[in-house]
């Protein structure tokens, strides 16, 4: 049990108030052990400030387009003849609004934890001190027995021309108007996501993607099925296509693709992945090793330095919320609760909240062939309009995906694209993690009518 520290002592000292580094904070203090947490920013990080939770809201903004449109199929006709308009400015006021309720939220829930708040900037100063700058430039030191850097990740601007010119995902979130027509940089989770927000909220969105297709490393035949379906939607996918420069062009600006295409728009969004946010923290005055910009760390989240450890997405193994935040109760259930345990990296779930949505648990058919041979994977698959678009009929199929390994008959990959994907798929998760078989998921009683039944129902 950790022994009382002196002012500015403190046994745990925490780099960064996004989900890591709270999760941890609060479980190490709930263990008994004196905890400050640095934030320069606002807290909650970027899963409650600019990212999953503002997209999410907007993603259920843009969602209204398609229902409304569907509305008189299901015997809903307008009282007015001018119906409904889609307000944007109003829907990213309310999401802000909701933010700042978040954020006064975890402030909250930091007090009854008993954390202390250090507003600021931290920056090593040695091993065990950490200079803490806040907003009016005021300096204060910290000194502690253990410290965890949980400083997440930040957008990175491609190289090129212009980039300057372009948004990253961060500025997404404080847009007063949108443009009518906006470029999309990247076939990632952040472009497909807000390709499909944008397009949603009325804007033209034209989606630059330099590989074959969109969501590499998604199982191919899911993330084809949301290409697809994001093409017959509206949305201008253009494959094999580099982008080349940023550049003004009158009141917009245009994207110049490598290839000499030029595209005029009101905005280009630059979502060409993330990169762990190391500026200014000044690891060298603490040793801690950094490797091809990331902050390498053993299975107990132990940096170079035995007492400094790092959590999330300033790690960058799997840069999702509820990775970080078990890495950092992990690490406090560990190192303060006596509870030694380690982090499951595998079978990690995840999902694309694109339109139509993509969840994914297990392993691609390509990794799986990969890993046992065309002989030892079979493929179960379901392929259907679901009954929600039986009287619009109109809207993409849903693709429900079972990867099996031949041998053991086990599940190995659970893939869905369409409506409630990821929802679905959180309970499939459960299902592949204990290792249920294809007969043990031919053996659950089907609940009708629903989508999510075909994934006991396909034929074997
Ligand atoms: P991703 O790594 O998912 O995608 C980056 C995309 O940008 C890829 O399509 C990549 O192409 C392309 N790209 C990279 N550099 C260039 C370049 N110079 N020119 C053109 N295209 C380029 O990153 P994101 O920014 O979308 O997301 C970052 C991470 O954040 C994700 O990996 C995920 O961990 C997390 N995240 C999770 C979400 C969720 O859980 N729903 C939502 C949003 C983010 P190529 O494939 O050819 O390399």
């Amino acid at each position: 049990m950790p022994t009382p520290a002196a002012p500015d002592h403190f046994d745990l000292l925490v780099i960064g108030a996004g989900s890591g580094g709270l999760a941890a904070a609060k479980r190490a203090a709930s263990y008994g052990a004196k905890v400050a947490i640095v934030e320069g920013d606002r807290v909650g990080g970027t899963c409650v400030i600019r990212g999953c939770v503002p997209k999410k809201l907007l993603v259920y903004g843009a969602a209204y387009r398609q229902w409304l449109a569907d509305a008189p199929s299901h015997g809903w006709l307008p009282l007015q003849a001018e119906g409904l308009r889609c307000d944007p400015p109003r829907l990213f006021a309310a999401v802000r609004a909701e933010v700042d309720r978040l954020h006064d939220l975890h402030l909250g829930f930091l007090k009854t934890a008993g954390v202390e708040l250090v507003p600021g900037w931290g920056r090593f100063v040695d091993e065990h001190t950490v200079a803490v700058t806040d907003s009016r430039g005021e300096g204060r030191r910290l000194r502690g027995e253990r410290i965890l850097i949980a400083v997440g990740g930040r957008p990175v601007r491609p190289p090129l021309a212009g980039a300057d010119l372009g948004w990253v995902s961060d500025d997404l979130f404080e847009l007063r108007e949108l443009p009518q027509r906006v470029a999309v940089v990247g076939g990632g989770f952040i472009a497909c996501e807000f390709a499909g927000i944008l397009h949603g909220l009325g804007v033209e969105v034209i989606q630059i993607v330099r590989g074959e297709r969109i969501l590499r490393g998604f199982d191919a035949e899911a993330a084809a099925h949301v290409q697809e379906a994001m093409v017959a939607g509206g949305i201008d996918v253009r494959t094999s296509t580099v982008p080349g420069a940023i550049e003004r062009d009158g009141e917009g600006l245009s994207l110049r693709t490598a290839s000499g295409e030029t595209i005029g728009c009101g905005g280009v969004l630059l979502a060409t992945g993330r990169r762990p946010f190391l500026e200014g923290l000044h690891l060298e005055a603490a040793g801690v090793q950094v490797v091809d910009r990331r902050i390498p760390v053993d299975p107990d989240q132990a940096t170079t330095v035995s007492h400094i450890f790092a959590v999330g997405d300033v790690t960058d193994r799997i840069n999702l919320t509820p990775v970080a935040i078990d890495e950092g109760r992990a690490f406090a259930d560990s190192t303060y609760g006596n509870l030694p345990r380690r982090v499951n990296h595998d079978l990690v779930a995840s999902a694309v909240f694109s339109q139509p949505e993509l969840a994914t648990v297990g392993l691609s058919e390509e990794e799986a062939l990969r890993r046992h041979g065309s002989e030892g994977v079979r493929v179960h698959r379901a392929r259907f309009r679901p009954m929600t678009q039986a009287l619009a009929k109109r809207g993409p199929a849903v693709l429900l995906k079972l990867v099996v390994e031949v041998a053991s008959d086990r599940v190995l990959g659970c893939h869905m694209v369409g409506d409630h994907a990821a929802e679905i798929i959180q309970m499939a998760a459960i299902a592949v993690g204990m290792g249920a078989t294809k007969a043990d998921f031919d053996r659950t009683m089907a609940l009708h009518p629903t989508v999510a039944e075909e994934f006991v129902t396909m034929a074997s």
